[in-house]
């Protein structure tokens, strides 16, 4: 297994394989929680350095990065140790900063508005995958300040269905927020799902203090089915109950995700509609403006549009948000600065 994926039992397997004394756990657990490489983990004898230095390493490397002229978004191209590619972006708040990443490469689920899922899922990634785009980033960009995060929020709603790719994501999430992890608060941290309902289930038993957010995109079960087929499985009926319990299991708002498609999904009896089913729900609609993605011939409201219907939640005592786009200039939208690398590489390739 390569380095960056082991957890504190496989390394001290492994570091006890090489003879070495019980000690060393800690301080190479501690230098791998850092993302470093072998080479730079000072306080270990060369000896050592150089067997771990023999071992495939994993994680992530910065393949491309993007920074947005308008609000220094950054939006980076990951690339895996089998050269396949994922997407991940930073995006700075006044609280901090929060780092979008990806779970999968590409995307099983299907959606019709997702560039990510137009050529299916390739693969999971793994536990030190997961965490390498963390190191990457803070890496890239240290923290300005000794003991202190560049990365201080996650949203795992990069390319990828984070609990089709259930165990890696629990053990990311356990490490990401251990004392002896990442220390990173489980109340910053949010997992978006297009609501697969029994790892949902599952879900809040193994990270209850994470924010939950479900992809809702739609009212009723025909328009639901029309945009993401995983509502054929899980009607929105059992998402919506689903999203309850956690709710009233966790005592943490769910946050639905909402984005507005003009002439699907988007007029002011939508917004009645959608109210009424979110009723006694202790929840938070975030009002997403559609990307469009050329690919799939669907568009966005105004911005005019969408404060209407944000205004007509409101006045239905739901409580919502307009998300912020960030980096629009630098292609901020899951999945679609990835394939238009990947057409570039592909087409790179097929001019040789
Ligand atoms: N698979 C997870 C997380 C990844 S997508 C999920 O479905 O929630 C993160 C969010 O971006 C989801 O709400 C998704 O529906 C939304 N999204 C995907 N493509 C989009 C687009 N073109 N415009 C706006 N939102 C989009």
């Amino acid at each position: 297994m390569p380095l960056a994926d082991l957890n504190k039992t496989e390394l001290e397997a492994l570091l006890s394989g090489l003879g070495e004394p019980k000690y060393r756990v800690r301080q190479v657990y501690e230098w791998l929680n850092k993302g470093a490489r072998p080479e730079e983990m000072s306080s270990l004898p060369a000896k050592l350095r150089e067997e771990l230095a023999r071992i495939p390493y994993g994680g992530v490397e910065i393949e491309r990065k993007f920074v947005s002229g308008q609000d220094g978004t950054v939006k980076y191209l990951f690339r895996l140790a089998d050269e396949n590619l994922v997407e991940g972006v930073l995006m700075r708040y006044h609280y901090g900063n929060t780092l979008c990443l990806s779970t999968q490469v590409g995307c099983a689920m299907g959606c019709k508005f997702c560039a990510s899922t137009l050529e299916g899922c390739v693969r999971n990634l793994s536990v030190g995958e997961l965490l390498g785009q963390i190191h990457a980033v803070e890496r890239d960009e240290p923290a300005k300040e000794p003991g202190h995060r560049t990365v201080t929020n996650l949203v795992l709603m990069g390319s990828g269905e984070p609990l089709d790719n259930y165990d890696n994501v629990v053990a990311f999430l356990n490490r990401v927020t251990a004392q002896d992890g990442l220390r990173i608060s489980p109340r910053n941290i949010s997992v978006s799902t297009c609501g697969i309902v029994p790892k949902i289930d599952a879900f809040f038993k193994d990270a209850p203090h994470v924010t939950l957010s479900i992809s809702l995109h739609a009212h009723d079960d025909e328009t639901r089915t029309s945009l993401m087929p995983i509502n054929k499985v899980y009607p929105i009926g059992e998402v919506i109950a689903a999203a309850k319990r956690y709710a009233d299991q966790t005592g943490r708002r769910v946050v639905f995700e909402y984005a507005l498609i003009g002439g699907v999904n988007s007029s002011l009896s939508d917004a009645d509609s959608l109210s009424a089913r979110l009723r006694g729900i202790l929840c938070h609609v975030n009002l997403i403006p559609l990307n469009p993605v050329p690919e799939r011939g669907l568009s966005g409201v105004s911005r005019t549009e969408a404060e209407r219907f944000c205004q007509r939640l409101a006045e239905r005592n739901i409580s919502a948000t307009i998300r912020r786009e960030m980096g629009t200039d630098i292609e901020g939208a899951c999945g679609q600065l990835r394939r238009r690398i990947l057409h570039e590489i592909r087409s790179e390739n097929g001019n040789r």
